[in-house]
């Protein structure tokens, strides 16, 4: 690759920086495909509309199939995600938190299709079903009373019920991984990279249960949905955070199983909570709506 000056009109027909013009981010004189001062692209600019989506796609998802090779590692070995990116291999996957928000992503789109949420105005149930975990309750007797002397139907409240729901989606989401990554550190006081290790932990775990949650959500939409496949999923979760703590942290057998155990417990406590603020601000909001709150 020459340095000479580019000649008039140096700009090729294709529209590429020929690479004797430097870099166009910071002007650096380019030694390769890649700046490196800056770390941009000689061909970051997309020159035509397909070449931008593909851009933009590769931005988001990764170079090489990267997603694929990511979500592959993280299904297949659990944990092994997490240890190659704590031993500084990161380039060959996407990042932690980029997968993470993917897999959120997903299943907050299928989650508007095929709620997570349930409420049943005939039996007065709720429910809230994460794959492997389903909390629920039904609505007390004082709340029925209320909703009636404000003259909402039933019906109509499961649909601000369900909208609630959706509304603090993301909270549940983001107080998942921080509880999980809390709760670690308190198990693992003294893991090799500490706060790194949970968080990093906790979004790849993370990831892989809305993966599952994702997974149920389709199958839900298509009409699948079974006994055995909840029993299913509470195996597969339950089989797959013991295999990534012993990956991840170590410690003997019986650690990894009580861990497994106090970090679903807690997953669980969390989705009750969370849902008990839903069910709380739905009926609030519906009598409001009505004029008695
Ligand atoms: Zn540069």
């Amino acid at each position: 690759m020459g340095f000479a000056p580019s000649p008039p009109g140096g700009v090729q027909a294709s529209g590429a920086t020929p690479p004797d013009a430097g870099c166009t981010n910071c002007e650096t004189v380019l030694r390769g495909p890649v700046c490196h001062s800056c770390g941009q692209a000689v061909d970051a600019l997309p020159v035509s509309a397909p070449a931008f989506l593909r851009a933009q796609a590769t931005a988001l998802l990764g170079y090489d199939n990267r997603l694929w090779r990511t979500l592959a590692l993280l299904v297949a070995r659990p944990g092994e995600l997490t240890r190659a990116y704590l031993a500084g291999r990161c380039v060959p996957y996407l990042s932690p938190l980029g997968t993470y928000l993917l897999a959120a992503g997903a299943f907050f789109v299928l989650h508007t299709l095929e709620p997570f949420v349930r409420f049943t105005p005939a039996t007065r149930a709720f429910s809230a079903s994460l794959s492997a975990v389903t909390v629920g309750g039904d609505l007390s007797e004082e709340q029925v009373r209320l909703l009636g002397a404000a003259g909402v139907p039933l019906a109509l409240f499961g649909e601000r019920f369900s909208a609630t729901a959706t509304s603090l989606l993301p909270l549940l989401l983001l107080a998942f991984i921080a509880l999980f990554a809390l709760v670690s550190r308190v198990l693992f006081p003294r893991a090799a990279q500490g706060g790194l290790r949970h968080g990093v932990f906790a979004l790849h775990f993370g990831a892989f249960f809305l993966a599952l949650s994702s997974l149920d959500r389709a199958l839900a939409i298509v009409g699948v949905s079974a006994i055995p496949l909840a029993v299913a999923y509470s195996v597969a979760t339950a089989v797959y955070l013991t295999l990534a703590i012993r990956r991840v942290y170590g410690h003997s057998w019986t650690r990894q199983i009580g861990t497994a155990v106090v970090l679903l417990v807690t997953f669980y406590a969390l989705l009750a909570a969370w849902l008990s603020t839903v069910l709380a601000l739905a009926v609030f909001w519906a009598l409001r709506a009505s004029g008695t709150a």
